[in-house]
């Protein structure tokens, strides 16, 4: 009988993933061990040569099997990190993007409040999801006012869990879907989302680890991507003060798109389109008119 040492069995486990075509297969393999065994990646090197118990070695079969069915590393150890924090996710939230610290960047750069530190700025997230966008702006300026909706149960209850630990809860988190439990009342100074934005007809081509495993309603923009553009822009103006902002993540291809949308309100400015890292638009600044 193999002694199964943990140095063994990653090696086993990173060509059993190979075979199955699961991306990264040793950092894979590493990272749901150090899981599974409650210990950190790099300390798996430090106890290379240490037998695994049945019990490690039952319940780590179990990760792997859930692996190769295709699901997300990030729902079977539970949490992702994200600009600087790791966050609790799980089925039911979207697991949080690279592309959107994009969005998160560009809102730090609105909400900073520079030497004027009593400025107090009131911003509002829909569709909040794990709550990734909301906490890493209220970690890192503590002096604005900040609120966030979702229309999932499941989703507001991570996001809230996710706040104290990281926000120390200085969020407030109601459940609504877009506007409709707000008071048309101009209140806020900045609106942020990611909203869903992935054409319908699209959904099938991706990647099984997202259609069989993330919430398809934090994917699915309608027949041409743009649903929610055309229901936040519809109603966001009711809600910013005067000269607020609106910020939303998009897809690369959506600037045509996403700017007739807005420019079929008069009462907002269209300022521009922010890019990532690799050169994409991913993010439009829109201007409530003063
Ligand atoms: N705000 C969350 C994120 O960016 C959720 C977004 C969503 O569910 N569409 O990960």
């Amino acid at each position: 009988m193999i002694d199964w040492t943990i140095i063994k069995i990653l090696s086993w486990t990173e060509s059993y993933f190979k075979d199955h075509c699961i991306d990264s297969p040793r950092l894979t393999a590493e990272v749901l061990l150090a899981h599974c065994l409650g210990i950190k990646r790099l300390d798996l090197y430090l106890q290379f040569d240490r037998p695994l118990q049945k019990n490690e070695l039952s319940g780590f079969r179990i990760l792997i099997k859930r692996r190769v069915r295709n699901e997300p590393v990030a729902y079977i150890t539970g949490e992702k990190g994200f600009f600087e924090s790791d966050f609790k996710v799980g089925t039911g939230v979207l697991i949080p993007r690279p592309d959107t610290e994009t969005i998160v960047e560009q809102a730090l750069k609105i909400l900073d409040p520079g030497k004027k530190k009593s400025c107090t700025k009131t911003v509002l997230e829909l569709g909040t999801g794990s709550g990734v966008i909301i906490i890493s702006l209220a970690k890192e300026f503590g002096n604005h006012l900040y609120f966030a909706s979702d229309i999932s149960p499941v989703a507001l209850e991570i996001a809230k869990k996710n706040a104290e630990k990281i926000a120390l809860g200085r969020i407030c988190f109601f459940s609504c879907s877009w506007f409709s439990s707000l008071k048309e009342t101009p209140r806020f100074d900045l609106i942020i989302s990611n909203p869903p934005y992935i054409p319908t007809g699209d959904i099938r081509g991706l990647e099984p680890e997202i259609t069989k495993f993330e919430p398809m309603i934090a994917l699915d923009g309608g027949r041409d991507g743009l649903d929610s553009f055309k229901d936040i822009l519809k109603k966001a103006h009711n809600y910013l003060n005067p000269g607020g902002k609106i910020l939303l993540e998009m897809g690369f291809d959506q600037k045509e798109g996403v700017k007739n949308i807005s420019g079929q309100y008069p009462q907002y400015e269209f300022i521009e389109f922010i890019r990532d890292l690799a050169g994409h638009s991913r993010v439009v600044l829109i201007k409530k008119i003063n």
